[in-house]
């Protein structure tokens, strides 16, 4: 009797990776999904917080993909190990700070030590040649196989026809004529596929699959690792990037203030870690402060704080301060529209 042969696929979510899946399975090959969380995925965060996203549905993209393929999905928590793939990327950053082409060498070389443990015979992964500018060109993808140790048990079924056999291939555990060509940065054929498929409402990703590929993203954590003189962090450290608009007064402090009600009650969660502040005398938003606030930085604070309520236009606000559990008053008067200079905004 022939074995069953077994393939794991990396599940971003999106639908690349979940034609790929699909593709293999078509083979008959046993398929299990794995899906790297590194703290940066865009999935089930911020958009699960506010409220501007409420008519899509809030969702894990990654478990949506394996409830419609049917298969099991392994999430991996990879936070800390992440840290240096980040901060040491070797092929360095793409146009933001995605260290695209160290970040799937990484996850590839993690998916090669999960079949290792779990007798598992391949890896599958979504990428397209020409699709990403970075990771996913003609003389990046070899790369790719070679420094992740996973060679020809990695196995790329949507553009498997333009590359070099693979393992599974030599094997025949699967049939190259059952892969794929596609190439370029067009979409069609991946849309046409999903239709042949029956997939509809799948997740489309603008710019990648996680928030480093986002501009304004990245000058919040450029900032964070030029304020703090090195390039560590900590997972509610990008957490909170992704939150609230970030004011950067002085190089000693930063206001993350919350835009909405959502953001309100995330950023409650944090006022034990954090000197916070809101405006009692007149509705506003929850305040953090990041850094080492003097009183009279506290007071400039108390004064921009007062600003985003809606005491804006009044001659004074109470603004109350917690700090390491004890709380004051500020009466202040809230600073004017044009008092904010452009470049306190992060
Ligand atoms: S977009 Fe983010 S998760 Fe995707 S490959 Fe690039 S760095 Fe990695």
């Amino acid at each position: 009797m022939a074995i069953q042969r077994k393939a794991v696929a990396l599940i971003s979510g999106g639908l690349d990776s979940m034609l790929a899946a699909k593709v293999i399975m078509e083979q008959g090959v046993h398929v299990e999904g794995i899906n790297f969380y590194t703290g940066f995925c865009v999935e089930g965060h911020t958009h699960a917080i506010r409220k501007k996203d409420k008519a899509k549905p809030k969702r894990n993209n990654s478990l949506w993909v394996a409830e419609q393929l049917g298969i099991k999905l392994h999430i991996v928590d990879v936070i800390e190990e992440y840290k240096d793939v980040l901060i040491n990327p070797k092929h360095g950053y793409g146009a933001n700070l995605n260290p695209c082409l160290d970040c799937k060498v990484f996850m590839v070389n993690k998916a090669k030590q999960w079949i290792e443990e779990n007798d598992f015979d391949f890896i599958i992964t979504g990428e397209v040649i020409g699709q990403r500018p970075m990771s996913q060109r003609k003389d990046t993808m070899p790369v790719i196989a070679k420094e992740s140790g996973a060679d020809d048990r990695l196995l790329r079924p949507l553009c498997g026809k333009n590359l070099p056999a693979t393992l599974p291939e030599k094997e025949g555990w699967i049939k190259r004529e059952g892969l794929y060509d596609f190439s370029g940065r067009t979409r069609k054929p991946q849309m046409a596929l999903a239709e042949q498929y029956g997939f509809t409402d799948y997740a489309q990703p603008a710019g990648g699959c996680c928030f480093l590929t986002d501009k304004n993203y990245s000058t919040k954590l450029v900032d964070l690792w030029t304020v703090r003189g090195h390039k560590e962090y900590e997972l509610d450290d990008i957490m909170l990037l992704k939150v609230g608009r970030h004011i950067r007064p002085n190089k000693n402090f930063k206001m993350i203030v919350a835009r909405e009600d959502g953001e309100n009650k995330y950023l409650q969660g944090y006022k034990k870690s954090f000197v916070s502040m809101v405006s009692i005398s007149h509705g506003g938003p929850v305040v953090l402060i990041d850094g080492t606030p003097s009183d009279t930085d506290l007071e400039l604070a108390a004064r921009i704080t007062a600003r985003y309520g809606q005491g804006r236009d009044a001659d004074e606000v109470e603004v109350q301060v917690l700090q390491q559990g004890v709380e004051k008053s500020l009466h202040v008067k809230p600073l004017g529209k044009d008092e904010i200079p452009k470049e306190w905004y992060v």
